[in-house]
């Protein structure tokens, strides 16, 4: 029988563009090669799974018991761990991307299977049939891009930008501030050729620290000349034009919905994820981009940090942030000594934030502290908390 309770190793993700101290110095994960920390993984997804203390794979614990580790809705509802949850430290941005709905993932799958399209191709877009919408909850400051501006906010930053090569689309879209346009006036950037991408960089870049006549301009730039050291001719260069600039203060949340563009840039936070490696990307990247694909897929709605921002729900002992989709619900507890019970009613990983937690279901009972993790079994029913400290809780 398999334990219900056990603790986790999990996989640490060296991207190029991660931090080498954050992850170590937060949460007191060894990096003794000093490398860029970027993920620690804990979940079961192929390309970095967990695994209890004796080297077994939690995927193969599921696939032993699934009756017992998932339970019986979620065995039935997603044959596998639904959710992916990450600690993720970001020192240089990460790429511009946008995730596909479900429907779109679906649909995109099923397709690139049948063109007989290998699933690791460079131009291959849907890596699997399913949506990956995400929660990403700060634990340092935590700087992103996230959804579009609001349309006349991106005309004033684009004129304020002056660059010749775009007037014309931009004069399109002042006549007609809405979505429609706003979805054009997106293609004209995404497929400008060589040399009037290079022409436009060129123009953006010019007087970069001048030209700024608002706060937002101002900050949008500065975004623009640190995006320029790292990727000097990339489209990606206009995205902080159009898309908003977000900060989460330590302890607050974002949603990333499908279809909405989005890009870390710096900070280290807690990120939790629909299953799924389907990724299409927008910029900031040397990779493929597929700009049809890539705007079929997006929705070019505005949106504002009130929007994307979660409001969580507080009860004595937890915070609890809602989120619009079924595969994953994220909450972060404090515990005293006096304790508290959960029930489970699907599996659960339990990553400790702060201080200890010790975590006992009826058999057994396991100490955490700060970057430690658990997996419980649905089986388990029901656990205590108690110690002194702060634990994040993931299940669906
Ligand atoms: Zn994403």
């Amino acid at each position: 029988m398999t334990d219900h309770l056990f603790k986790l190793n999990n996989v640490i993700q060296n991207y190029a563009w991660g931090s080498d101290s954050s992850i170590h110095s937060l949460f007191n994960i060894p990096n003794p090669d000093q490398q860029p920390q970027a993920e620690l993984w804990m979940g079961a997804h192929p390309n970095g799974c967990s695994k209890n203390q004796q080297g077994t794979l939690l995927s193969q614990i599921i696939d032993q018991d699934p009756a017992a580790v998932l339970g019986a809705y979620t065995q039935k509802r997603y044959s596998s761990l639904p959710f992916l949850l990450k600690i993720l430290a970001a020192e240089k941005p990460l790429s511009i991307q946008v995730h596909p709905s479900k429907t779109m993932a679906e649909q995109g799958f099923k397709l690139e299977n049948s063109q007989n399209i290998p699933v690791d191709a460079p131009d291959r877009n849907y890596k699997d049939a399913n949506h990956k919408p995400e929660l990403v909850y700060a634990v340092t400051f935590y700087q992103a891009m996230n959804g579009f501006r609001k349309i006349d906010e991106i005309i004033s930053l684009f004129e304020q930008a002056d660059c010749n090569t775009l007037a014309d689309a931009l004069k399109c879209l002042k006549e007609n501030p809405g979505e429609q346009h706003l979805q054009n006036f997106f293609a004209v950037i995404m497929n400008l050729n060589a040399s009037d991408k290079a022409q436009a960089i060129e123009e953006l870049i010019k007087n970069l620290d001048t030209k700024a006549q608002t706060h937002k301009a101002k900050e949008a730039f500065q975004l623009v000349a640190q995006f320029y050291q790292d990727y000097p001719g990339d489209i990606g260069l206009f995205s902080p034009l159009m898309l908003n600039i977000i900060e989460l203060a330590p302890g607050e949340a974002m949603f990333l919905d499908a279809q909405t563009p989005h890009a870390y840039i710096h900070g280290t936070g807690i990120e939790i994820m629909a299953s799924s490696d389907n990724v299409l990307r927008a910029g900031l990247t040397p990779k493929h981009i597929d700009v049809d694909e890539l705007i079929k897929n997006t929705k070019f709605q505005p949106s504002t940090f009130d929007d994307l921002k979660i409001q969580a729900q507080c009860f004595d002992h937890k915070k609890v942030f809602h989120v619009p989709v079924d595969d994953f619900n994220f909450e972060v507890h404090s515990v005293t000594s006096e304790g508290h019970d959960e029930f489970v009613r699907s599996p659960e990983i339990l990553l400790c934030l702060a201080g200890n937690v010790t975590i006992s279901t009826a058999q057994q009972s396991i100490k955490l502290q700060r970057g430690e993790s658990v997996f419980i079994c649905a089986a388990a029913h029901s656990y205590q908390c108690h110690g002194e400290g702060q634990f994040v809780r993931a299940f669906n």
